[in-house]
């Protein structure tokens, strides 16, 4: 059965009033606006016969521009008419959207969290260890290497092998690392695209309301510094810390 739609409809999106010519909202065939008012389909009408749609009426007003005379919003509203666009299938004007600056950053990013789909998973393991309200800042880090080391003075670093002297002083177990407020060691952080991942992590939480900064550091805590090597009495070593990763400070 068709149903009949007048030449001028009466419109009711999320609230807001709107009149316009049926050829109006038929301009792009294709569209699924078009679709929706081509008599093929029933729409649904509020208390007073206005067809009703339940989507952003504010966007909606630059949708309805776009269709008179192909006027293009300005470019802060550029994000929220490409999604209505998207959604009411009008690809020319998705199109045009694409060159707005925030709507090819969102597109951007958009496509970078399709292929590094743990960012969401980092950024959780992050908030994970942020009190619900954050004091001051809040630290936490993403560690990607951990484990005691040595290093002689001439500065190479030969992990693994830590004097027994150390291990058995244990005041080395309650140093302020840069692991920060969270005492639970965070699982590691794959080091391949490291700087995107962190930027994406950082972007993540910042869309989400938090202050973030983000900074690569390697705790050099030390107990034997400038003590005698067990290689050499001749060499001077120093075993440190070396837990190294991301640290983020989150306000
Ligand atoms: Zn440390």
């Amino acid at each position: 059965m068709e149903n009949q739609i007048p030449n001028v409809v009466p419109l009711n999106v999320g609230g807001r009033h709107f009149s316009t010519f049926l050829s109006t909202l038929l301009r792009h065939e294709d569209s699924m606006l078009a679709a929706m008012f081509s008599g093929r389909h029933q729409v649904e009408r509020d208390k007073d016969g206005r067809y009703f749609i339940d989507r952003d009426g504010s966007a909606f007003a630059h949708i309805l521009e776009f269709l008179r005379h192909a006027k293009l919003p300005p470019p802060d509203h550029a994000r929220e008419v490409y999604v209505e666009a998207q959604y009411f299938g009008l690809q020319v004007l998705s199109d045009k959207l694409a060159h707005f600056k925030d709507v090819r950053e969102e597109i951007a990013s958009k496509e970078q969290l399709f292929k590094y789909q743990d960012i969401e998973a980092l950024a959780e393991r992050v908030l994970k260890a942020v009190p619900p309200v954050i004091t001051g800042t809040s630290k936490v880090a993403l560690l990607m290497d951990s484990g005691w080391k040595a290093r002689s003075k001439v500065g190479d670093v030969v992990p693994n092998v830590v004097p027994a002297r150390f291990l058995e002083n244990t005041t080395w177990q309650t140093h302020e690392c840069i692991q920060g407020d969270n005492s639970d060691y965070i699982e590691s952080l794959c080091p391949a695209d490291l700087p995107v991942r962190v930027a994406l992590v950082q972007q993540y939480l910042q869309r989400r309301g938090y202050d973030v900064s983000t900074k690569l550091e390697t705790c050099e805590f030390s107990l034997e510094r400038g003590k005698k090597s067990v290689w050499s009495d001749l060499m001077t070593m120093d075993v440190f810390c070396g837990v190294h990763g991301v640290v983020f400070t989150i306000s």
